[in-house]
């Protein structure tokens, strides 16, 4: 004989009986349905919930599915601090006579507990500067889910024209080159590498030239359909947070959770005048910077197709007072609450 322990969790909108025994009904269903289980199978179930959750046992769903011979118990989870509110966790023991791989389930906002199984998809937008690429990398670091970088891939594309010597804002230049254009996001380390015609061009991409000229290939429609569709092809396959400036509203609109993080334009430009510093560039001029910035939003946010917009469900966050830190955290308890 084998014996496994299973966890699965859920959670309710408030702390009443026929929603907690429907919720708990659901989790002990599919636990059993994605598992091929059968109740014979099972050993013992305990239950536990959040101290929010007393209005009735979780194990009474368990009895009413028929469980009656079940050995059952129910507990207080434990109270940590910030953790998720409303949550009834169950860990079911089971006894099989072969070898098997079972999958956990996690359902409602409880795929959060575990967002490398359960797939959570997660969009941040905003302008220029506005800290979305540190954010996105380091809340995507503590959920340890991936981390996708949109504007790279845009980067990429504004590379191959500059390097063939094409105008970044003319279609005609641009067009042409997408089909024989091979662009890949590959991850590993927690870090992004981005591959331009089987060549790493990671860091060549972060040129303020670059910049510049990615924000004119980015108004081309051709060009963002062709990466759209990898950008949604990656995030059909894995939990991820994803950042751009049409995440929210075109790439991923069924995120479970949209941010869009701004910052005013001096702060933006001031963060960008300081990184292009520290990365040596010492003869950069603020002002320029700042203007650069200011033609970037407008590119992005006047385009027709997909423009740079705060989707109607998305949570604003302004970012000029607050610390990544403050950021993430604030990310966090959104997804739990
Ligand atoms: O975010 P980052 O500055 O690297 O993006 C470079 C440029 O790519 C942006 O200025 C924007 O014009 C474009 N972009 C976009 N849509 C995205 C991501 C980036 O239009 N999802």
């Amino acid at each position: 004989m084998k014996f496994y322990a299973l966890r699965g969790a859920t959670t309710v909108t408030k702390n009443d009986r026929d929603e907690i025994l429907l919720r708990t009904t659901e989790l002990i269903r599919q636990l059993l349905n994605e598992n091929s289980l059968d109740c014979k199978d099972i050993v013992s179930i305990i239950f536990t919930a959040t101290k929010d959750i007393d209005a009735v046992y979780p194990a009474v769903a368990a009895r009413k599915m028929g469980m009656t011979s079940v050995p059952l118990m129910c507990c207080q989870e434990m109270d940590v601090k910030g953790s998720l509110p409303m949550c009834i966790r169950v860990m079911m023991h089971i006894q099989l006579e072969e070898e098997r791989v079972l999958s956990p389930v996690y359902l409602e906002k409880a795929v959060v507990l575990r967002p490398d199984i359960a797939k959570l998809t997660i969009a941040i937008d905003g302008p220029a500067g506005a800290g979305k690429s540190t954010v996105a990398r380091l809340l995507a670091k503590r959920m340890g889910i991936l981390y996708l970088d949109t504007g790279a891939m845009y980067r990429a594309m504004a590379l191959k024209v500059l390097k063939q010597g094409g105008d970044p804002a003319k279609p005609e230049d641009v067009i042409p080159l997408l089909a024989d254009t091979d662009i890949q996001v590959q991850h590993g380390n927690g870090d992004q590498t981005i591959m331009l015609d089987g060549r790493d061009v990671t860091s060549e991409i972060r040129a303020n030239s670059v910049s510049n000229a990615a924000s004119d290939v980015a108004t081309i429609p051709e060009v963002r359909i062709k990466l759209v569709e990898l950008q949604r092809g990656i995030a059909e396959q894995v939990s991820l947070v994803m950042d751009g400036r049409d995440i929210g509203t075109h790439v991923m609109p069924d995120a479970a959770l949209k941010v869009f993080l701004t910052a005013a334009p001096e702060e933006r430009a001031r963060r960008r005048w300081k990184e292009l510093k520290q990365k040596g560039n010492l003869n950069i001029d603020f002002d320029t910077i700042l203007n650069e910035i200011i033609k970037r939003d407008e590119n992005d946010s006047k385009r027709t197709y997909a423009p740079l917009k705060k989707a109607d469900d998305a949570v604003l966050i302004d970012t000029t007072q607050k610390s990544i830190e403050q950021v993430v955290d604030e990310i966090e308890s959104l997804l739990k609450n």
